[in-house]
């Protein structure tokens, strides 16, 4: 099996999963419980929090544990965004939109800045769009179906500049490309573990100290009484342990995988199919979103999961909708070659062996010298 839908999920480091094994079989103790054996499990939270707000330069307090991206963008809409309204971009992952969407219903105004064909954000639409009622603004920081890296400093400042607060759908680009949430002038910032080689079902929401937010999940004393409910230690621990290591190997990854990446497009160019690259320069390393004239992303999806080879056709959570994705509609990918869509998400695992054979396989399947 060839894994390439890495935007999707990533493998579980090892050393994560060993990180993790204790807190489930030995250490299981409650962290809120009083007695000498919750000890252990206290402790790893604290060194988890550490390690994990080092990463992304916040201060341990600053980090928030959730259930993974979709619960942090949902607290950051709902709740962040107080009584005020909002602004975001028409190219967020649903996670945000539907959350927006539930903000419209209950009487919010919520405006979506377009972006460009590479998929950046238009600023000066962005800047425009400010009013004295809006209270948050939130931008992803890296897109997931074409990997497109917004101006976020900018963003920032835009926000800042209108005392609003700014937030970012950091679930692509943490573990992936350096961030340091202080230089960048970020509020908040949410991220997932499984997306960095962690346990699926655990993440992050980083809250800059002094901003003011209210509870998202309401109950025991948990997360300074802001997410309640028992702490998934084991998986905390692990999504920590994953951080570190992706933080640690960012550039030695990012040139593997750009060298992969180079693979890939070399053959397709010089193979004469007729494709179209999506996103920009500045991009997630490894997202590689291209359009084929005149076929079905479908049909190639499932041409090349007949050879073991995963692939996604746009957003995963949007596999079973066949509708266009609003991504590719919103950067204007021309009709001709829109349905024609496919991401190959590049991991710190694949091989250059496999990328061969992914795109040869890819071109035999394109270029209709395969029919099966
Ligand atoms: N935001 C983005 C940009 C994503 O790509 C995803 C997952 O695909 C999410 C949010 C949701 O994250 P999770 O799967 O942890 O809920």
């Amino acid at each position: 099996m060839i894994y390439a839908d890495n935007a999707a999920t990533t493998k579980l480091d090892i050393d994560a999963f060993e990180a993790m094994k204790p807190f489930l079989l030995e250490e299981y103790g409650n962290a809120s419980q009083p007695y000498s054996f919750a000890n252990s499990a206290k402790r790893a939270l604290k060194k988890a929090r550490e390690a994990i707000a080092k990463c992304i330069g916040a201060f341990p307090d600053e980090i928030y544990f959730t259930s993974g991206g979709t619960e942090s963008d949902n607290w950051a809409i709902k709740i962040a965004s107080g009584e005020g309204d909002i602004i975001t971009s028409s190219i967020e992952h649903h996670a945000v939109l539907n959350a927006c969407n539930v903000m419209e219903k209950r009487g919010r105004s919520v405006k979506y800045i377009p972006v460009s064909r590479e998929g950046i954000v238009e600023l000066e639409y962005l800047e425009n769009s400010v009013t004295e009622k809006t209270r948050l603004i939130s931008i992803m920081y890296a897109n997931n179906e074409i990997g497109t890296i917004q101006p976020i400093k900018q963003i920032a400042e835009i926000a800042h500049k209108n005392n609003c607060l700014f937030h970012t759908d950091a679930v692509q680009a943490v573990g992936h490309v350096r961030i340091n949430v202080r230089d960048l002038d970020i509020d908040l910032l949410s991220a997932s573990a499984h997306k960095f080689n962690g346990p699926k079902g655990v993440g992050f929401l980083y809250v800059k100290r002094g901003t003011q937010v209210s509870a998202y999940l309401n109950g025991g004393s948990q997360e300074k009484g802001l997410r309640a409910g028992t702490e998934n230690v084991a998986g905390i621990v692990a999504m920590a342990v994953a951080l570190e290591k992706n933080c640690n190997g960012i550039n030695e990854n990012r040139e593997k995988i750009k060298k992969l990446e180079k693979i890939i497009i070399n053959k397709l160019d010089n193979s004469g199919v007729k494709y179209i690259r999506n996103g920009s320069e500045d991009h997630i390393p490894g997202n590689i979103s291209v359009s084929f004239k005149d076929l079905e992303g479908e049909m190639i999806l499932h041409r090349m999961d007949i050879r073991k080879i995963c692939i996604a056709t746009g957003a995963a959570c949007d596999s079973v909708n066949t509708n266009i994705s609003h991504v590719l509609k919103a950067i204007c990918v021309p009709e001709e070659y829109i349905k024609g869509t496919i991401r190959i998400s590049l991991g710190k695992d694949n091989t250059e062996q496999e990328i061969k054979t992914l795109t040869d396989e890819l071109i035999k399947i394109v270029s209709n010298a395969d029919c099966m």
